[in-house]
């Protein structure tokens, strides 16, 4: 085929077999009809292999993925046969390769055939396709839980598949042709009508909407509504509405709405809805010239039925407490529970402090009616504030107000309410400043321990020393501890505090011991916080500083008041027993003033008793009746108790005391509290067993 004869197609030669074509035509021809022959069967080859990536494309994918690749081969034969018919067919020669020939004719024949299979096989896949996902569709709009609408621009439904009937209760008679609209909630309307109008503006639009809708049986179904703008669509020519009942969603929600809002021990309101009602309140007083008022009642004493009945108890209390103060309200009041034992009270027609007081004084009432809590009668004080609205700029404001005659009810005497004024503001505002003030004296190290001998009434001679702390606060120089320890009570900060108390306490005590050595050695005598006491760390602190400053035990004295010992009597028995099994004395301070039951001085381990100041004033002003102390001490001699006389000024009442048989005594006539270096020179001066007692000036 590459000879010269050869490569001249035989129409273009004479009977001779010589070429009709002469020169360079000649020399052309040959070559086009050598190319297109050569190149027709590269295609030819390539439409062969594509034949098997065809059928096994058929086989697995369907019609619609082998429309691309039928495309290529198609192109590729068609390639191919131009190059058979420009090459072969018009350079057919007897000498030329009758087998390739006959091959590639057969070859294209073999793929012309095929490609007609796999065109018929794929309109027919095609159809296939078609069918299906028409029934597919059918499918699942018929068994589609969700209510399929089409509405048309003329708002009227055109269409609705027979899952709607089961969403919405309507037949196809009923709501074909109906106005959509009317079916929805009148509340909704403006909203709705605003989205169909956005989505009107867009063709193929799609939007989701949530509303409600007139169920057959009349009530109101909440829907979520997917719509799709398809009224350009030839087809469709409306908005088509894929609708879904969300009852079971919307009380979920309603749930989880409620749960945010209420208070889940008591059902309550709780602050966050207590805040937004009052706000509303407000609002709406402002224009009516309506005046109201907000109370906040907090529980005294819930710590102690806490820790001593248990958290489930507590609970109950919190519950109980709940009921009360529904029962005793008008249904127009809003109760709301805050947190903790906080619990707050709008009062809409309370408008004057004689109303509010009487409120107030009727709650109070009702909770202290006892209350049974796993098997165990209690009784519950609280402390309430009351604000009114017109003294407050927000609903903000009258809250904080509220909070601020509460927490001035609860530190004037617990167990009663307080009427906001604007005075007490500052006074809340001085409290929080002493409160952020402390924190800092406590990592500065603005405290100074000051110590007042406590001396034998009959001898004047000092046997111990009460230590008592002094804050030097920077701006407002000495603050008496009347002052701030309350404060550091309240915030916990007491702890720290006396720990720091404890460790001077004992160092310059055994400091002291070793400088003025003495039979028995000088003690010190320490004041307690209730709130320590209840810590549960007290034991282990006291233990920790005799332990560093290397004191014997027997050396310090506890002083704890009454009132420390009826917070959480069991407790505190074995808080005690452990102190006194640690070697340590306890004195209750005090004493007199607090409870009138006497029967803990028999149950407790009690060593010494110091008697208040109040009896020893009041005797010598006429006001106290010396029988009352003189059976004080007669009672503290009976137990072998130790009585001291505190706060002895004068020389009268220092021989009364003397005549009463009380042993010791402590006060400004043998000496005031004062520094170390003070104190220090005094038990120097008095190191002397025979010296007396020298006077010290006051600090
Ligand atoms: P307290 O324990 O009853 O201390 C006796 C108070 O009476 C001291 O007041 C003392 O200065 C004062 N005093 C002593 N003799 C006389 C007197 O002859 N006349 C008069 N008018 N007063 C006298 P101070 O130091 O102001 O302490 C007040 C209270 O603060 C103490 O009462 C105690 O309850 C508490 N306190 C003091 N230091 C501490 C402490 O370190 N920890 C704790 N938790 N409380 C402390
Ligand atoms: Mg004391
Ligand atoms: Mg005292």
């Amino acid at each position: 085929m590459s000879s010269t004869t050869t490569s001249i197609p035989r129409v273009w030669r004479d009977a001779t077999g010589r070429s009709r074509l002469h020169g360079w035509l000649a020399v052309r021809v040959a070559i086009v009809t050598a190319v297109a022959y050569a190149t027709g069967w590269g295609p030819l080859v390539g439409a062969f292999g594509h034949l098997l990536t065809l059928a096994d494309g058929l086989r697995r994918g369907g019609a619609r993925t082998i429309r691309p690749a039928l495309a290529w081969s198609l192109v590729a034969t068609t390639a191919a046969q131009l190059g058979i018919v420009l090459g072969i067919v018009p350079n057919y020669v007897p000498d030329a390769s009758t087998h390739g020939v006959a091959l590639v004719a057969s070859g294209a024949l073999v793929v012309v055939a095929e490609q007609i299979r796999i065109m018929m096989r794929t309109k027919e896949l095609a159809e296939a396709e078609l069918r299906a996902s028409e029934e597919r569709f059918r499918g699942l709009v018929q068994y589609s839980s969700d209510a399929i609408v089409v509405i048309g621009g003329d708002a009227r439904v055109k269409y609705m598949s027979p899952s709607a009937t089961g969403v919405l209760g309507y037949s196809e008679e009923d709501m074909l042709g109906q106005e959509y609209l009317q079916l929805l909630h009148p509340e909704d309307l403006p909203r709705v009508l605003a989205f169909v109008e956005q989505m009107a503006g867009e063709a193929g639009a799609v939007g989701m909407i949530e509303n409600r809708i007139r169920h057959k049986d009349g009530r109101w179904l909440p829907v979520e509504s997917n719509c799709h703008n398809l009224l350009f669509d030839r087809n469709i020519r409306g908005f088509v509405l894929n609708t879904r009942d969300v009852s079971d969603r919307k009380v979920l929600e309603e749930r989880l709405e409620y749960r945010a809002f209420h208070d889940t021990l008591t059902g309550l309101p709780n602050r966050a809805l207590f805040r937004d009602r009052v706000a509303h309140t407000v609002a709406r007083a402002s224009r009516s010239k309506n005046p109201f008022s907000v109370m906040f009642l907090d529980l005294d004493g819930f710590k102690v039925v806490n820790d001593t009945l248990g958290h489930a108890a507590g609970d109950e209390l919190l519950v109980e407490v709940a009921k009360v103060i529904q029962a005793t309200i008008r249904e127009s009041d809003t109760p709301a529970r805050l947190g903790g034992d906080e619990f707050a009270i709008l009062l809409e027609e309370v408008r004057d402090d004689a109303s509010a007081a009487r409120v107030a004084t009727r709650l109070l009432e009702a909770l202290r009616r006892p209350i049974t809590l796993q098997g165990k009668e209690v009784r519950i004080d609280a402390s309430i504030g009351i604000a009114f609205s017109p003294e407050a700029a927000d609903a903000e404001e009258l809250l904080r107000n509220a909070d601020i005659a509460m927490y001035m009810a609860k530190h004037t005497g617990k167990g009663d309410y307080e009427i906001f004024e604007p005075q007490m503001h500052v006074s809340v505002v001085q409290r929080l400043e002493l409160e952020a003030d402390l924190q800092h004296a406590v990592e500065d190290d603005q405290f100074e321990l000051f110590y007042q001998p406590i001396v034998v009434l009959e001898t004047a001679k000092v046997v111990g020393v009460e230590a008592l702390i002094r804050w030097h606060h920077p701006e407002r120089g000495m603050v008496p501890p009347g002052e701030f320890i309350p404060v550091a009570e309240e915030s916990g900060l007491i702890i720290p505090l006396s720990r720091w108390v404890f460790e001077q306490a004992t160092s310059q005590l055994k400091a002291w011991q070793e400088a003025f050595p003495s039979h028995p050695p000088l003690y010190i005598s320490v004041n307690v916080s209730a709130r320590h006491v209840a810590a549960g760390c007290l034991v282990e602190d006291v233990s920790a500083a005799l332990d560093a400053a290397g004191l014997p035990a027997e050396s310090l004295t506890l002083e704890i008041t009454e009132g420390a010992l009826l917070q959480d009597t069991q407790a505190t028995m074995e808080v005690f027993t452990q102190l006194r099994q640690l070697g340590v004395r306890i004195a209750i301070d005090d004493f007199g003033t607090g409870y009138s039951s006497l029967s803990y001085l028999q149950n407790f381990p009690i060593d010494v008793l110091k008697i208040d100041r109040s009896f020893i004033d009041g005797m010598s002003k006429g006001t106290q009746s010396p029988a009352l102390v003189r059976a004080i001490i007669e009672l503290g001699r009976s137990l072998h108790l130790e009585t001291v006389a505190e706060g002895i000024e004068h020389n009268e009442q220092l021989s009364r005391f003397r005549e009463l048989r009380c042993q010791l005594g402590q006060g400004y006539l043998f000496a005031r509290p004062a520094d170390q270096a003070t104190i220090g020179a005094l038990l120097a001066k008095t190191a002397d067993p025979v010296g007396a007692a020298s006077k010290v000036d006051a600090s």
